[in-house]
């Protein structure tokens, strides 16, 4: 993934270095931990996550036991790699939480611009070639263009949208109509699709939310009204891997906001230098389910924490 190539050319110069040697001494140690901490903050990793993450790399590389099968530097490789896995998903994947009863419902939320209408759109197309039936639901109502945006996804998708103005609904090959009164407020829309989905029988639910250029307090109880109204089995917060450093403090509000279940990293294909994966997933704690690596229906991943730590240092 083109956002990882510098922090693992970065990475593999750091460890370069301890490779010919036999036996490490503590200022081999913490001169590599040096060039790790600048590789990371280049990579504009968070100042707080690169310093937790060399301290533990530091202690443990310093305690670690003689082994037999791995030299000092294998060593040192492994334990990174380990803490790596670990930030980016305590180690595990976690797939998609579906709900016990159908529909399952996953909300989207994040900045606008992060890429919410995007992804609502790869999920569709997703969960559809898995052989569920999604649904994916307009409550984007901020943006003018927000709901014919979603339909165009949709459409490409073919996936069906249900969106609340009469007559804008988009049928991805099967009639979607809004039931009760046509209606502006993303919550009441938010509502009525979960009814729909249970009279059509939609499996999955995804839900576009409005998003702002900056975190905003309306939108984000909007979010939270949405949230409280249709009780999502997830909540994916959507994240531009582009915005670096102020990755951190949007997840942070959005954590605070909505309590989201799950992080979706997007544009991994442009220019990134990845750091706000890391950043996000050790602030928050919670996992990265899916990479989003270009504007194509299927440039979208699973997210594996064990092999893009592995990426990270190839
Ligand atoms: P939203 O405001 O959060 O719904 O964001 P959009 O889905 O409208 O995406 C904003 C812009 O980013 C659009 O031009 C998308 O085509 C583009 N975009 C979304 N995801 C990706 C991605 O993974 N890679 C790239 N290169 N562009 C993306």
């Amino acid at each position: 993934m083109a956002a990882f190539s510098s922090l693992t050319d970065r990475l593999s110069n750091a460890f370069k270095h301890l490779k010919s040697k036999g036996k490490l001494s503590e200022s081999d140690i913490d001169g590599t931990i040096r060039e790790i901490r600048r590789a990371l903050l280049d990579a504009d990793v968070a100042l707080d996550v690169v310093r937790s993450f060399t301290g533990r790399v530091r202690e443990r590389a310093l305690g670690a036991e003689v082994s037999q099968a791995l030299n000092p530097a294998q060593q040192v490789v492994k334990i990174v790699n380990e803490e790596l896995t670990s930030i980016l998903g305590q180690g595990v994947d976690r797939p998609l939480n579906f709900a016990k009863n159908p529909p399952t419902v996953i909300m989207l939320a994040g900045l606008q611009g992060a890429g919410k209408t995007t992804l609502a759109g790869k999920l569709g197309y997703w969960l559809k070639d898995a052989g569920h039936t999604p649904l994916l639901v307009a409550a984007d109502l901020q943006r003018p263009n927000a709901v014919t945006q979603l339909q165009v996804v949709g459409e490409r998708a073919g996936v069906p949208v249900f969106a609340p103005e009469k007559g804008v609904q988009s049928d991805g090959g099967d009639a979607v109509s809004a039931p009760g009164e046509t209606t502006g407020d993303p919550v009441q829309v938010a509502r009525d699709s979960i009814a729909l989905a249970h009279t059509k029988l939609y499996d999955t639910v995804i839900i576009d939310t409005a998003g702002r250029l900056g975190v905003d307090e309306v939108l984000m109880k909007q979010a939270r009204d949405i949230r409280d109204a249709v009780n999502p089995d997830e909540i994916l917060f959507v994240i531009d891997a582009m915005i670096g450093q102020d990755a951190v403090q949007t997840a942070r509000a959005f954590d605070e906001g909505v309590d989201f279940t799950g992080v979706v990293l997007s544009k991994l294909d442009g220019d990134a230098r990845g750091g706000a994966a890391l950043s996000v997933a050790s602030v928050t704690g919670k996992p990265i389910l899916f990479a989003s690596t270009g504007e194509g229906l299927k440039d979208f991943e699973v997210f594996h924490p064990d092999r893009m730590a592995s990426r990270i240092l190839d």
